[in-house]
C-alpha cells in the first residue's frame, strides 16, 4: 500500500502554515498522520502536499485559564491522558483519551486531528459535545469560535473552513459536585469506538440538577440523547431514574449507521447500556464529590 505521490512541506510557525495552505488550495494538514497516512496509502486521500504542523510548538499542551482548559491542537492522546491538571479539572476527558488505540496511536494521534478528522468512532468527539467544549479555528479570515455541538457536520465532516487550522479547544472544568464518564464498545482489533457513551451529571441535594448524554459510533456524528437528559434532569440521583433516563435514549437515534461489525439495532442496544452504565458511574463520581 502506497500513496499517490505528493509534496511535503513543514511548517516552522502558524503564519507559515497558513501561508503554505493558501498557496497549496489541495494541501492537507499533517499532525499526528494516524489517520490520514493510512488513508493516503488506502487511497482513498490523495492530496497533492501534506503540510506538517508537528513542529509548530505554540500548538501543544494544556494551560488552565480561569476554570477552563485551554487544549493546544498538536496535543497528544498520550499527554491528555497523563496531564495532571487534565486528570483534575476535566477527568473525563483523560478517561476517555487513555482509552484510545494502543500506546502507539496515544502517543503520536493528537486532539486536532481526532477532531478535524470527524470518524464518527472516535471518542473524542463525543466527550467534547458532552462537556460544551469551543474550538478555535485560524484560518484566512482570522480566528473564530465554533462550539463543539455544532462542529460535526457529516461523516469525517465538519465546520473548517478551506485554508483554516483547528488551533485550540477551551473546556470548561468541572463545577462541583460534577461526576463524569466515558465509556466505549471498543472494536477487538483496532480499539475505535464501535458505539461510545459521555455523561456529565452535576448532582445537588441528593437530586441530578444538570445532566449531559453524548452517543458516538451510533450515527454520523456525535448525539446528544436530550430526551434521556430531560428524564434525568430533577429526578433522585440513584439507580432507578437512570435507568429510566437511559431507557429513552434510542429516541435520539433515528439514523443509526450499520456495517460488517455491528447492526443499526445492535449499535442502538449498545448505546442504551453505555449509556445506563455511564450516567451511573458519572453520578457515583458526582456524589463523591459533594457541592
Ligand atoms: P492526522 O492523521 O495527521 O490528520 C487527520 C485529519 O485531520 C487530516 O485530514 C488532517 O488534514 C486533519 N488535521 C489534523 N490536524 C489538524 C488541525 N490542527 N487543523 C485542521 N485539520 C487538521 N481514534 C480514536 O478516537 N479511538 C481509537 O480507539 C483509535 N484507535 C486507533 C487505532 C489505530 C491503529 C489507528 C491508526 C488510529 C486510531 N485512532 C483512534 C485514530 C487516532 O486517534 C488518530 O490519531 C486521530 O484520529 C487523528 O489524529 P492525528 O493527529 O493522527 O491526525
Amino acid at each position: 500500500m502506497f500513496p499517490a505521490g505528493f509534496e511535503y512541506y513543514r511548517a516552522r510557525t502558524l503564519a507559515e502554515a497558513s501561508d503554505l495552505l493558501k498557496a497549496h488550495p489541495d494541501a492537507r494538514v499533517l499532525a499526528g498522520g494516524h489517520s490520514l497516512l493510512p488513508a493516503m496509502k488506502l487511497r482513498l486521500a490523495s492530496p497533492s502536499a501534506l503540510v506538517d504542523i508537528g513542529g509548530i510548538r505554540d500548538l501543544a499542551g494544556v494551560a488552565e485559564e480561569g476554570g477552563a482548559l485551554r487544549i493546544g491542537a498538536l496535543t497528544t492522546h498520550a499527554a491528555l491522558a497523563d496531564s495532571d491538571v487534565v486528570r483534575r479539572r476535566c477527568p473525563v476527558l483523560a478517561e476517555a483519551a487513555a482509552q484510545i488505540g494502543d500506546l502507539q496511536v496515544r502517543n503520536r494521534g493528537t486532539i486536532g486531528g481526532s477532531l478535524a478528522h470527524a470518524d464518527p468512532a472516535a471518542d473524542l468527539p463525543s466527550v467534547m459535545v458532552a462537556l460544551g467544549a469551543t474550538l478555535t479555528a485560524t484560518g484566512p479570515a482570522g480566528e473564530r469560535s465554533v462550539p463543539a455541538g455544532t462542529f460535526f457536520l457529516d461523516l469525517f465532516t465538519t465546520d473548517l473552513q478551506p485554508g483554516e487550522l483547528l488551533t485550540s479547544v477551551a473546556v470548561p472544568g468541572y463545577g462541583p459536585g460534577t461526576g463524569g464518564a466515558y465509556l466505549k464498545h471498543r472494536h477487538p482489533a483496532s480499539s475505535y469506538a464501535v458505539v461510545g457513551a459521555a455523561a456529565l451529571v452535576e448532582v445537588s441535594g441528593g437530586k441530578c440538577a444538570r445532566v449531559c448524554l453524548v452517543v458516538g459510533g451510533v450515527q454520523a456524528t456525535p448525539v446528544r440523547a436530550e430526551a434521556a437528559e430531560q428524564a434525568l434532569t430533577g429526578q433522585v440521583a440513584g439507580e432507578t431514574t437512570v435507568f429510566r433516563a437511559a431507557e429513552k435514549v434510542p429516541e435520539a437515534l433515528d439514523q443509526p449507521i450499520g456495517d460488517l461489525y455491528a447492526s443499526a439495532e445492535y449499535r442502538v442496544h449498545l448505546a442504551t447500556v453505555l449509556a445506563r452504565r455511564a450516567l451511573a458511574r458519572a453520578v457515583e463520581r458526582a456524589k463523591g464529590q459533594p457541592g
